[in-house]
């Protein structure tokens, strides 16, 4: 099924577009969390980090780099999240690999991460580095 944001790639619905070259494309987000936020996507659908082919995902970054410091200097924003949902547990709702270009004001009311938690005592940080590690051999 086509994503929204391939109907906006092809013009079907409208948004307000920033930036696109042969891989990737960039758009205001319909629902800023401040005004300039924006969506960098990938032109072809893919669904996630878990999908997208590396050389995609490096097209998505390097539009990231060249337009996160263009649009902190245009909106005059204090700072930049760069922020990227994968699956509906971690708040993905679009099905189409997007990096979303969040500018921050000083007390703009956003904050960190609520709820984390240091790691146990002992050798709990440790068996969870190691279970990381032993998927990469
Ligand atoms: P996600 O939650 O998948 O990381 O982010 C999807 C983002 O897409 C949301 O921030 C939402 O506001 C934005 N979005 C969803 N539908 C549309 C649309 O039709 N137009 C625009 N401009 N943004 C959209």
């Amino acid at each position: 099924m086509e994503t929204i944001f391939e109907k906006i790639i092809a013009g079907n619905i409208p948004a307000n577009k920033v930036y696109e070259d042969e891989q990737t494309f960039a758009f205001l987000d319909g629902e800023p969390v401040n005004p300039g936020h924006t969506l960098v996507i990938s032109r072809k659908p893919y669904k996630d980090i878990y999908e997208i082919p590396q050389a995609d995902f490096l097209a998505v970054m390097k539009t990231v780099h060249k337009l996160a410091p263009i649009i902190k200097q245009a909106v005059e924003a204090d700072g930049i999240n760069l922020h990227n949902n994968n699956d509906p547990a971690a708040g993905q709702r679009v099905p189409h690999y997007h990096i979303h270009i969040i500018p921050r004001f000083e007390n703009d009311g956003f904050q960190h991460w609520q709820g984390s938690e240091d790691y146990h005592e002992g050798e709990h940080g440790k068996e969870i580095a190691r279970s990381i590690t032993d998927f990469l051999k």
